[in-house]
């Protein structure tokens, strides 16, 4: 299934599965592709001032439905042609035949990116509406993995889900079907946002018990503000945590006590996972610099005490 694509592409930096393997835990941030140019002048400030802050990688999000193709390519090459970061593009299925999967393929190629995130993608507008795939496109993000792969010399990684993915009927089917996607050929995996540390060590017990050791690599998103609680359930399709919402609901009249809460509570999750050995943390930013920073800063004071 050759694209006629360079077979090898150029190697002058480790690809993303290989720095995850490596025993040092990677620091990763991800950003979304902008729809106006206000959001394209806070994309790049925070790229700017995350980039000093030297992560493994950067990782830009491709927008539901397919309709950010052109800008996810875009601010992608753009990362990886005029900063020092190490971009990774995702790329969903949706409302894509195979075809113009193998085409934005070819062009991530084509800009030097070697790095993709294969996820199916949700149906746009409602992301519980059922899934129809593209009548010439592909049903589940193991056949994205293999495409990709086929494809020439990518670095892959796909999505997991500590509670379970929200259509999976229960937790021992979504395991299986992780690990079906994991031997497809990805390197790493990295989750859905969660607040529970516990919930992750359980997915990660799970699926060595299955056999499987590919990496995953935990998603943080600090709450900044109370909406993010309700986003992160529609999302991740579990409740937030009650214990943790009651600390939040107890300061939720006041805005700068809440995203202290909420830097406080991720800074918390995020030294137990280290402690826990996690091979890496990537930090949802939604475009923002400041959350991302505090946590990592109470990181390095945790690491140095
Ligand atoms: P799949 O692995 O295909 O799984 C979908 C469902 O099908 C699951 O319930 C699974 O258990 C089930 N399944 C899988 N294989 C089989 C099989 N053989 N038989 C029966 N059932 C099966 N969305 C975007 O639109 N853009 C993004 O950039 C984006 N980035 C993401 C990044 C991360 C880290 C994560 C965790 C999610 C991201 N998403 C993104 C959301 C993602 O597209 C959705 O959550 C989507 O619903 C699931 O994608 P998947 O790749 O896990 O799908």
């Amino acid at each position: 299934m050759a694209l006629g694509l360079p077979s090898v592409l150029p190697r002058s930096r480790p690809s993303i599965g290989e720095l995850i393997r490596d025993p040092r835990p990677t620091f990763s941030f991800e950003f979304f592709p902008p729809k106006t140019a206000q959001g394209e002048t806070l994309l790049w400030q925070a790229i700017r001032e995350l980039e000093s802050l030297r992560p493994s990688f950067v990782s830009i999000t491709y927008g539901a439905g397919g309709t950010t193709r052109d800008t996810t390519v875009a601010v992608t090459e753009r990362v990886a042609t005029e900063t020092t970061l190490l971009p990774m593009a995702h790329l969903t299925a949706v409302n894509h035949s195979v075809a113009e999967l193998r085409h934005v393929i070819g062009r991530l190629a084509g800009v030097g990116v070697r790095n993709v995130l294969a996820v199916r993608g949700d149906p746009p507008g409602d992301p519980t509406a059922e899934w129809v795939p593209h009548p010439e496109g592909i049903q589940y993000a193991e056949e994205l993995v293999r495409l990709i792969r086929d494809a020439g010399d990518f670095s892959v990684g796909v999505a997991a889900f500590p509670y379970r993915h929200p259509r999976s009927p229960d937790v021992a089917a979504d395991t299986a079907h992780f690990v079906r996607k994991c031997r497809a050929g990805a390197d790493f995996a990295i989750t859905q946002m969660f607040f529970d540390a516990d919930e992750y060590l359980r997915l990660r017990d799970r699926v060595a018990a299955a056999g499987c050791d590919t990496p995953i690599v935990p998603g943080v998103m600090p709450v900044t503000q109370l909406a993010t609680i309700a986003r992160s359930e529609q999302l991740s399709g579990a409740p937030f945590p009650a214990a943790l919402a009651e600390r939040f609901a107890r300061v939720g009249d006041d805005p700068e006590a809440v995203r202290r809460l909420g830097i406080e509570q991720a800074s918390e999750m995020c030294r137990r996972l280290l402690d826990e050995g996690v091979p890496g943390i990537h930090f949802i930013t939604l475009n923002r610099s400041t959350a991302t920073r505090e946590v990592w800063q109470n990181l390095q004071v945790g690491a140095r005490a």
